[in-house]
């Protein structure tokens, strides 16, 4: 599942990521289920799906922060679910995550200078000047040293965001994992900070893997996307391709309800029925029971991904 003639940075090869649920009722919760792709270097790679369906354990597994129950995340070619001591704290420093809350990863106490040291004291790392540094990193996502001495109260939504942007590029990261990074903020502001994260990507040549809920966030961003329902990759496209060519019902689904998307309206699919749960799947294909082309195969047999046409991907029995 690669672009061509791009080089792989990040490398996800059947992952599943299982947790035991609260009780022995609930059995065990298959968060990710056999999941494997790959992430170009200077791409943006978004992940979207219900909540629930697994994409920010998956996020938080390629930069091990979550050890997969079986398979393997490679980064530049090196396995990284079993590293250990330095070898897991260089993982850390590559991979650097924003988070969804902006007011919950920084702390209250200290002010924004003392936050955008974090990354360096918790590395170890020496930089000759380092408030030139800070400063160099709170210029890039437009803001400067007045905000050095602030605190986080002091700041709005989108200002915290982007100190959180800020600090997460602090250690030249190979990749970032923005875990739905502006689904907190007013929409005026996601859009400014979406062209923030556009821009950096650009002039530093980032690598994101971009998780949200919302398509149409996906879509202002991603170079190729990834569809997720419970636990499972249910299509992989580039992001033209997927809103000119949709496959998936589920895709069809969530497509379907962004009109703005692709140009003229089309009808409204409505999915029916609640997620069912991850800890209980439906058989077969997991979509079988929201699925208006389901048929008896697709409640017996789980779909296996197929590339339909170059570098399009999808996992139904309707195009066996
Ligand atoms: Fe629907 Fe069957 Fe395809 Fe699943 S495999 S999406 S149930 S048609």
């Amino acid at each position: 599942m690669a672009a061509e003639n791009r080089e792989v940075l990040v490398k996800a090869d059947h992952v599943k990521v299982y947790f035991k649920g609260k009780s022995k009722k609930s059995g065990t919760v298959k968060a990710v289920d056999d999941v494997s792709f790959e992430i170009m270097k200077g791409e943006t790679f978004g992940v979207v799906g219900e909540s629930g369906c697994g994409k920010s354990t998956l996020g938080k597994t390629l930069v091990r922060l979550l050890q997969p129950t079986e398979g393997e995340v490679y980064l530049e070619g090196k396995a990284i679910s079993q590293l250990k001591g330095n070898e897991l704290k260089q993982v850390h420093k590559d991979a650097q995550v924003i988070f969804q809350d902006p007011s919950a990863s920084l702390n209250p106490r200290r002010t924004i200078k003392q936050i955008m040291m974090e990354p360096f004291e918790i590395h170890n790392i020496k930089v000759d000047n380092v408030d030139a540094r800070i400063l160099e990193l709170l210029n890039l996502v437009g803001m400067d040293e007045y905000h050095l001495s602030r605190y986080p109260h002091e700041l709005s939504g989108g200002q915290k965001q982007r100190i959180g942007i800020a600090r997460a590029l602090a250690l030249n990261p190979k990749i970032i994992i923005c875990d739905e990074a502006v689904s907190a903020l007013d929409v005026s502001v996601q859009a400014q900070v979406l062209n923030l994260l556009q821009e950096l990507k650009e002039k530093l040549g980032l690598t994101y893997f971009f998780i949200s809920h919302n398509l149409n966030v996906v879509y202002q961003l991603s170079d190729r996307v990834a569809v997720m329902y419970l636990g499972r990759i249910v299509e992989i496209a580039d992001y033209d391709q997927l809103y000119a060519n949709t496959a998936h019902p589920y895709t069809k689904a969530l497509l379907s309800a962004i009109p703005q998307v692709g140009g003229e309206k089309s009808e409204r699919i409505r999915l029916e029925g609640e997620l069912p749960s991850p800890s209980n799947p439906p058989s077969g294909c997991h979509f079988h029971t929201r699925c208006s082309q389901v048929c008896d195969r697709c409640r017996q047999e789980v779909p296996v991904m197929k590339e339909i046409e170059p570098g399009h991907f999808v996992a139904c029995h309707l195009f066996d």
